[in-house]
């Protein structure tokens, strides 16, 4: 077939032309961030397809997550001129291998499944079943029901399930149980994180080293056996089986990985630094034959690590590609010159670099913006008037759009001020990668905990509450609860109370019922004592609970984050005066349909934003301990901190025109303050690409006579912002400011100004009256109900809001 021609080549340069006209053999690429890595490797399926060189069936390319496997269709199309008919391999390493397993799964065999020495499956199955037969009183405990073989499948089927974390552990669990473990002191989640680092090096049961021999006091092997014969028994894989399977098979039955050799032409790869060894093998068996395998990469963006992801992946792709094509590429086309600077300037803080050099001809731009806050609110609200500022265009930057603007974080928790600031002005935007903060699970959890308390009959948030932690209530106990409360007439909590006298309940599951139904009124109470702060009330309740002590003995990777969310949820309460307050304004906001807007600030953590970038970037939060952060560097020292130092180095390479660095130097944990100090990476920017602003709270904003200009005008004068910043700690204002707040005696509510605004302003408001609302515009007042409004709007109908999001309507 005649190639047709190929005006898309003409958009690359000589060094991107020669990794998309390279197409036969291996060929890695490895450059910089914005250098035209996935732009290359995109136009590089659109020359095979042009070519003729493969079909779209025939091309296998993965990229790291569903959002970029998105776009890279979409720009295939963009560059075609026409939709792409399929490229059903497209797409991430989990879900292309989800797609090959469903083929396959009958080959997943019990005796695969543990990685034994490759038998003909069929005898496999059947001394499977033997063996099972013989084994397993294990079996009979778990199932409760007699052990009969016929019942047990040996291999999977192509509608098995994928287990969630929730399964997965519930699973581990009843396997530590039955193997006489006491779960308290080795809980399934440490279990959980011990196999998925196993299945991300590929080992199955049969392949962990006898160096791990000690891992889970010694039974871990073993467990792991037991589970992946278990999964097998369920129909169902965990989500490190996706890979792990599939590369047993490929490994076993060499027809097939023949096969699927043949089927897929051509390989490509992005992100290619931050695969593990699992998904690295699967590669190097698919690419074995023909070794037409494109990689691209970037050393300075593996953040991974934590993961299992292997940098040296990169590094032993010569060794194992042989005579390997090798393209660098180093004009960045994204940023302007100070943001690229400052960029490669903290980069070079890194030992062990691969080392490039990096170079653009956008222009200078504006240099990198730094700017200090008094504290995180402060911050979350300068940002959000930077943006509708920005909007307008600012300091003769051009006007940005909202879905031009990203807020990168280094953890979740950070969120929380930006989403409660944007939903309080009505600035729209997204939470890219993960739930919104007051749609996590653990602050839901916690949230009904608060509601059973403020209302004791919200029968959902009991329910949601009432096992969690566990506390022997599963659902045979749950049901006596509802049938006592239905009988009845009353709440849950009542019907709960019932039962507990009626005796209908008994054993550990009535002990801890009765000390939950106790707890919710004796929390209840406290909710109207004056000397009770709500704030030590939330606490008392997640800490009485058992709640906050549940994360704490959770061992996946996640339970940090959401104790630190928790933590941040507490913090979010100072801005109210009670429990219901708040509960209210979070119902408010969480049923805000101003969200359909068309543009959105996007926010989300810097591990979700690599490959994207944005005109406008804000990256709140440097400070020590939080970014880089502290877990980080204690776990895992030199390495941990030089993972977050390429995080930084992601974080401004995502920028293309604006970059604004902010940090706090106050953190409010757990109603104490906590003086922050700027992240170390700061100082590692050159000064020459940094401009200061003067911070709202922190340097001009009166808090106090002694933080004037001096603090930040130390850091713009040195970059050496934490001797200046020692300045601004000892300058009375802030230690005054410092006095303050913790003089204020715990468990007295502090006066607060919202309250008397709030007063005001119910009382300024008349039936009638035209008001204007941040979100839904005009109205008229239909309602006047404590401080809340009754508002008709003109274009969004009535609807019921906190008055202080309202102002007089004044023309
Ligand atoms: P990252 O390391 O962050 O993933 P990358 O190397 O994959 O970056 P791309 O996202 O492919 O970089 O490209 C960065 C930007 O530069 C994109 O907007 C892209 O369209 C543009 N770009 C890439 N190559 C060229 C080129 N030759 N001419 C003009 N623009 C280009
Ligand atoms: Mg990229």
């Amino acid at each position: 077939m005649a190639a047709r021609p190929a005006p898309y080549l003409d958009e690359l340069n000589p060094a991107q032309r020669a990794a998309v006209e390279a197409l036969d053999g291996p060929v890695l690429m490895l450059a910089g961030a914005g250098t035209g890595k996935t732009k290359a490797l995109t136009t590089r399926i659109v020359h095979l397809l042009n070519t003729g060189r493969a079909g779209p069936h025939e091309i296998l390319s993965v990229t790291f997550t569903n959002k970029a496997a998105r776009e890279m269709k979409e720009r295939v199309g963009r560059l075609l001129g026409q939709t792409v008919e399929g490229m059903p391999w497209l797409g991430t390493f989990h879900s292309i291998c989800v797609k090959l397993l469903r083929r396959h799964a009958e080959l997943v065999t019990l005796d695969l499944a543990l990685g034994a020495g490759g038998e003909d499956p069929l005898a496999a199955a059947q001394t499977t079943a033997q063996a099972a037969a013989q084994q397993d009183d294990v079996l009979e405990d778990l199932t409760g029901q007699p052990f009969a073989p016929a019942a047990i499948p040996n291999h999977l089927k192509s509608n098995f399930t994928i287990l969630d974390t929730d399964d997965q552990n519930r699973l581990l669990k009843q396997l530590i149980e039955a193997a006489g473990m006491d779960v308290k002191r080795w809980p399934a989640r440490q279990l959980s994180g011990v196999i998925d680092h196993w299945k991300n090096r590929a080992w199955t049961p049969e392949q962990v080293p006898t160096s791990e021999a000690a891992a889970f006091n010694n039974r871990g092997i073993e467990l792991y056996k037991q589970y992946q014969r278990r999964l097998i028994e369920l129909n169902a894989c965990d989500f490190g089986d996706l890979l792990l399977h599939v590369v047993s098979i490929f490994q076993r039955y060499p027809d097939l990985l023949d096969q699927y050799r043949r089927r897929f032409k051509y390989i490509l790869v992005d992100e290619y630094q931050d695969t593990n060894v699992a998904q690295y093998l699967w590669l190097r068996l698919l690419a074995g034959g023909h070794k037409n395998i494109c990689c691209v990469g970037d050393d300075d963006q593996s953040i991974y690590g934590w993961r299992g992801a292997e940098v040296g992946n990169i590094l032993r792709f010569e060794k194992d590609f042989p005579g390997a094509e090798v393209i660098r590429l180093e004009q960045n086309y994204r940023s302007t010159s100070h943001i690229l600077a400052a960029a490669s300037g903290v980069i070079q803080g890194n030992s062990n670099r691969l080392g490039k050099t990096l170079w653009t001809d956008q222009g200078d731009g504006e240099k990198v913006r730094l700017i200090g806050h008094w504290d995180g609110e402060e911050e979350a609200r300068w940002i959000g008037e930077e943006i509708e500022a920005g909007q307008k265009g600012a300091r003769g930057v051009r006007p940005h759009g909202l879905d031009e603007v990203a807020i990168l974080v280094r953890a979740s928790h950070q969120m929380r001020a930006f989403e409660d600031r944007f939903l309080t002005i009505g600035l729209p935007y997204r939470v890219i990668g993960g739930p919104r903060f007051y749609e996590r699970m653990e602050i839901r959890d916690a949230m009904a905990y608060f509601r059973v308390v403020t209302s004791p009959a919200d029968d959902l948030a009991f329910e949601r509450i009432v096992n969690t932690p566990k506390r022997g209530l599963g659902d045979k106990a749950q049901q006596k609860i509802q049938m006592a409360a239905r009988q009845n007439g009353v709440p849950l909590v009542e019907g709960a109370r019932l039962l507990l006298q009626d005796k209908g309940i008994g054993g550990k599951g009535a002990k801890e019922l009765a000390l939950l139904v106790d707890n919710i009124d004796r929390w209840g109470r406290l909710a109207g004592d004056e000397d009770l702060s709500h704030i030590e009330l939330a606490e008392m309740i997640l800490d009485e609970s058992g709640y906050t002590t549940m994360w704490q003995n959770d061992k996946t990777p996640e339970a940090p984050g959401r104790l630190e969310n928790l933590k941040e949820l507490v913090k979010a309460l100072e801005q109210f005066e009670n429990l219901s307050g708040f509960l209210e304004h979070v119902a408010l906001i969480m049923d805000n349909d101003s969200q359909d807007a068309e543009q959105k600030v996007s926010i989300m953590t810097l591990h979700a934003a690599k490959g994207l970038e944005f005109p406008v970037v804000f990256l709140p939060g440097w400070e020590d301990g939080l970014f880089p952060s502290q877990r980080s560097m204690d776990e895992n020292g030199v390495k941990g901190l030089e993972e977050e130092r390429r995080l930084a180095y992601v974080g401004i390479t995502r920028a293309e025109e604006v970059c604004t660095i902010s940090f706090a130097g106050n953190r409010r944990v757990y109603g104490q303050w906590q003086a922050q100090l700027p992240s170390r990476f700061i100082d590692e920017i050159p000064e020459e690409h940094v401009e200061v602003l003067t911070g709202s709270g922190y340097a001009g904003g009166g808090y106090g006579g002694g933080m004037g200009m001096g603090g930040l005008g130390g850091v713009a004068s040195s970059i050496d912002s934490r001797v200046a910043d020692a300045n601004v700690y000892n300058s009375p204002g802030w230690k005054r400011m410092q006095a303050r707040s913790h003089q204020r005696p715990v468990g007295q509510p502090k006066e607060s100004l919202k309250t008397v605004i709030d007063l005001q302003a119910v009382s300024a408001y008349t039936l009638g009256e035209r008001v204007f609302h941040q979100k839904f515009g005009y109205g008229s007042i239909t309602g006047i109900e404590g401080d809340k409004l009754e508002i008709d709007f003109e274009k969004a109908g009535p609807k019921k809001v906190v008055a202080k999001f309202v102002t007089a309507a004044n023309d």
